[in-house]
């Protein structure tokens, strides 16, 4: 792999030297930490940087100064924060090139993958026009009841202080200004605590928002291991809210030691996608093959698992059998042809591998791929799934398209709502009336038609039910978890101004 070295614009972030050296950003400033943490790149193992790993007393200079300057940006007229926003997204485009560079090298992503990120990103701030306007209020007069009908009360939106934002690896960039842009923009200040084994792309946006014009010291962004920064952060009392994105364990663990903050929590999902008799099995199986492998399966919304009935199963399985040979899969630095590239690391290619090889050895066949060379895991195709297998029902993570068979619609639907996840799912079907009877029953957060799950922008609110999480995140949703209702009560009774109460039904 070529060495890393960045263009003059973003000189500050880091010391060159034989491994470039990233810094975190505190109050205001790019600093040095004392400890290091090595990234190793998934595409040939090598080791292209080191990044920061803060100690103790960096996140309370963080957190103090998050709490000390969260006036600056609650200060500012909302048409200031709109037009901060709209900066960072023009300056960000005209990064865009070294940032996706940036990401391809430390994630492993394809380029359509990490350009389509920055795309969706650069898209979710242009759309931050449409956040702004969650930030009113209401009035509501007292006229429920007797005892009100001479007060006023007006609803009211606050922001709630300070915003942790905790961003998972398969999106790290998308995630993390999807919860910095809203935190701002809604008047509170943010820290961002990027994923461990991808943080470079975000840091270099972090710099495009400080160069915009982002206030010091209302954006601070930590790096450091999740289970040692992450749970000083997440127990420390300056901190008012955590926007959390990753998995269920670690979202479970936050919220048993967060104490009173608020949570918003998008966390693992096994998407599933229920393909009925009457579908039209070549698109279904060109979705369910874009849902299984884009992004080499490492989505929270990807098609984790499919059932198909009995009538169609044979016919739709060849189907996937053909439609897997649309993507190339090698290294993304090869060029653009590649449309699939290694999983985040070697470890997560051996969890991936230990899944489907349980599912063969309780009967599952293995019709394609099912092996690995360090983190390059094959495109796979597994059909037959049992139950008990556990790929039927853990998270995969992986480029796995997983069959499973069931005899009826019902049989189809209890097996989907079974899972202990509910975040995405997909039906396939041309009948109007079972896909509405389907669509409503399944225990899910998001649910598509006709098509493999997919939240380009998030403009629609994107977030799971049961082990995935509570919470809505998405142009404008973001805003109002983010925020706090505050009620003020207005008594006119002094004066006798309010309505007047002409007794009950009872009279
Ligand atoms: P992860 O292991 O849970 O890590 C997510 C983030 O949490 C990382 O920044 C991690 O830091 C940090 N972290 C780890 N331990 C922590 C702790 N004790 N306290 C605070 N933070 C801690 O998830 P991942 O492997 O990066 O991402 C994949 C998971 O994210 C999948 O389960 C996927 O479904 C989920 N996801 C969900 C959505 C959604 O919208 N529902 C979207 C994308 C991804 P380190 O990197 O330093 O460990
Ligand atoms: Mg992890």
């Amino acid at each position: 792999m070529e060495k890393l070295k960045l263009s003059e614009y973003f000189s500050e972030i880091y010391d060159e030297g034989e491994t470039p050296k990233f810094k975190v950003f505190i109050d205001g400033k790019w600093v040095k930490t004392e400890q290091k943490m090595d990234l190793v790149s998934p595409i040939d193992g090598t080791k292209i940087a080191e990044v920061g790993s803060v100690s103790e007393s960096d996140i309370r200079k963080a957190v103090d100064s998050a709490v000390n300057n969260k006036s600056k940006i609650r200060g500012m007229a909302a048409i200031d924060r709109l037009e901060l926003i709209n900066r960072i997204r023009l300056e960000l485009e005209q990064h865009k090139e070294e940032i996706v560079k940036v990401l391809m090298m430390e994630s492993g992503k394809a380029f359509k993958s990490a350009n389509g990120e920055l795309n969706a990103t650069i898209e979710r701030l242009r759309l931050s026009m449409e956040d702004s306007k969650k930030i009113t209020g209401e009035y509501l007069p007292g006229d429920w009841s007797s005892d009100t009908t001479q007060k006023i009360a007006l609803v009211i939106r606050e922001p709630l202080g300070v915003v942790l934002g905790i961003s998972p690896f398969n999106y790290p960039v998308y995630t993390s200004v999807a919860k910095v842009m809203p935190a701002l923009l809604s008047g509170n200040s943010v820290i961002l605590k990027p994923p461990s084994s991808d943080p470079l792309a975000f840091l270099m946006c972090a710099e495009v928002f400080r160069k915009a014009g982002v206030p010091p010291g209302t954006l601070q962004v930590l790096t450091g291991s999740g289970s040692l920064s992450g749970d000083l952060l997440t127990k420390d009392e300056g901190i008012n809210m955590i926007s959390f994105t990753g998995s269920t364990d670690v979202g479970k663990h936050i919220a048993s030691i967060a104490g009173l903050k608020k949570l918003h929590l998008e966390l693992g999902g096994k998407g599933t996608a229920l393909i009925m008799e009457d579908a039209d099995l070549d698109l279904a199986a060109k979705e369910c093959v874009k849902g299984s492998l884009e992004l080499a399966g490492q989505r929270c919304d990807a098609v984790s698992r499919i059932i198909a009935l009995e009538p169609i199963y044979d016919a739709f399985v060849k189907k996937l059998e053909e439609h897997m040979n649309d993507y190339s899969f090698g290294n993304p630095m090869e060029g653009d042809k590649i449309t699939m590239g290694p999983v985040i690391s070697v470890k997560a290619a051996e969890r991936i591998d230990k899944m489907v090889k349980d599912a063969v050895s309780k009967g599952a066949k293995l019709l394609k791929g099912g092996s690995h060379k360090e983190a390059y895991y094959e495109p796979t195709l597994l059909a037959d799934v049992p139950l008990d297998a556990d790929i039927a029902n853990e998270e995969t993570f992986g480029p796995v398209v997983t069959v499973i068979k069931a005899k009826d619609k019902d049989s189809a639907i209890s097996i989907a709502n079974k899972s202990k996840y509910g975040l995405d799912s997909a039906v396939f079907t041309k009948d109007f009336y079972s896909a509405w009877e389907t669509m409503k029953a399944l225990q899910v957060g998001n649910v598509t038609l006709n098509s493999a799950p997919s939240h380009g922008t998030a403009y629609f609110p994107f977030g799971g039910v049961k082990d995935s999480g509570a919470g809505k995140e998405g142009v404008g949703y973001s805003i109002e978890e983010m925020t706090a209702l505050k009620t003020i009560i207005l008594d006119l009774s002094p004066k006798n101004l309010g309505k007047k109460y002409f007794g009950s039904f009872k009279d």
